[in-house]
């Protein structure tokens, strides 16, 4: 029997990324600049649709950094976050000397809390800490509730920033997830929707600001025959050979969308008569979400014990990778003493929820292996 791994989500090459590789060398551009780095800009800005500038930087991570830093954050201030993530939405406020202060999720989205928001904005301004900065999260490919969350950051007169790493050709009220922030990250990582082996990006809201951002990526140089700087810089350019990756993995994304929405179909006919079991999907038509990710949440009460464990075990048994939601921020232990304000929905995420293979490049086979595990558990 065919007992091949079956991971939660794996590269999928489209095609056409060699040739822009095989470019790159025979125009000797290999460097972190060059036709591919502006090539791939020009396709994401393109892709997506508005009036946005990107710059392709060597991760999310890096980008989120560099949006930090161009507003303002520095030394001692404080920047709201998602707890419900992965701790790169997080360990980019530590880089700069900053406090993150943690908000919980909603149930419809998964997503930072509007209300639990605008409560953690006004204790934290009451209590006089200088708050620069909101990171909202589109959790595995699923939109925030943008238009609550962008009332609030503008009442209280704060720049959003949207961590839109896993968000890639998600959409609210179609309009493309990143676009909406001052600043939007993407990343190109190994298991993201589309990859450049590693990579992110920087959607930036002007020229200007663009700019800016090339110019941090690049060392901070002064404009100089010799090297002088002024500022600190970094080195966190896309390399032109990743980017040609990405150019050709642009191509493919549309497809890979549709297949990982697919499987995420695949999943909510599953589980439709099984009991206790309820497939992550879209609140209402104003969210269409990627489907980076197929998650599910167990409820033990009603399946009769059965809980994510369970589930996970019996798959990697058949030697198929599931693996539980992120372990919200204010449960980690480097971030034990950061504010919190919420209640307990990342908490019961984090415990009930499981991640189940997603990947556009998965097969009939490998569905039918999901399927058969599954219905062993539930004896289906
Ligand atoms: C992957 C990811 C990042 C970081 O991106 P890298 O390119 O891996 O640095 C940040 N936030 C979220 C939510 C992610 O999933």
């Amino acid at each position: 029997m065919n007992n091949s791994k079956i991971w939660l989500s794996s590269p999928h090459m489209g095609g056409k990324e060699q040739e822009f590789v095989n470019d790159a060398f025979q125009e000797n551009w290999i460097a972190p600049l060059g036709p591919n780095v502006n090539g791939f800009e020009q396709d994401l800005k393109e892709y997506l649709n508005s009036d946005k500038h990107v710059a392709a930087l060597s991760s999310g991570t890096a980008s989120l950094h560099l949006a930090l830093l161009q507003l303002g954050v520095t030394n001692g201030d404080e920047v709201i976050c998602q707890s419900f993530t992965f701790s790169a939405s997080a360990n980019p406020i530590s880089y700069l000397g900053a406090n993150p202060v943690f908000v919980d999720s909603e149930e419809d989205t998964w997503n930072i809390c509007p209300m639990a928001l605008e409560k953690a904005l006004a204790d934290r301004l009451a209590k006089g800490k200088k708050v620069k900065a909101i990171i909202a999260v589109h959790l595995y490919g699923m939109p925030c509730k943008l238009d609550e969350i962008q009332s609030v950051a503008s009442k209280f007169n704060i720049p959003l920033v949207e961590d839109a790493a896993e968000a890639l050709g998600s959409t609210y009220k179609n309009k493309a997830c990143g676009t909406f922030g001052e600043f939007g990250i993407l990343s190109f990582n190994g298991n993201k929707i589309i990859t450049t082996s590693g990579g992110g990006a920087l959607v930036c809201s002007s020229e200007k600001e663009k700019n800016r951002t090339v110019f941090f990526a690049t060392q901070a140089r002064d404009d100089a025959p010799h090297y002088q700087h002024s500022e600190i810089g970094y080195n966190y350019r896309l390399s032109n050979i990743s980017a040609g990756i990405g150019r050709g993995q642009m191509i493919a994304l549309p497809e890979h969308i549709k297949l990982r929405r697919k499987m995420n179909t695949f999943y909510q006919n599953i589980f439709s008569d099984i009991n206790g079991v309820e497939v992550f999907k879209e609140p209402n038509s104003d969210f269409y979400s990627n489907h980076w990710l197929s998650a599910i949440l167990i409820d033990k009460e009603k399946t009769g014990g059965i809980d994510r464990e369970t589930i996970r075990l019996a798959m990697q048994e058949e030697n198929i990778e599931c693996r539980p939601l992120w372990k919200p921020m204010h449960l980690q232990p480097v971030f034990k003493n950061a504010p919190y304000y919420g209640s307990d929905v990342a908490e019961k995420l984090f415990e009930e929820g499981l991640c189940l293979p997603s990947g556009s490049n998965l097969t009939d086979t490998d569905r039918e292996r999901i399927s058969n595990v599954i219905k062993t558990v539930f004896k289906a």
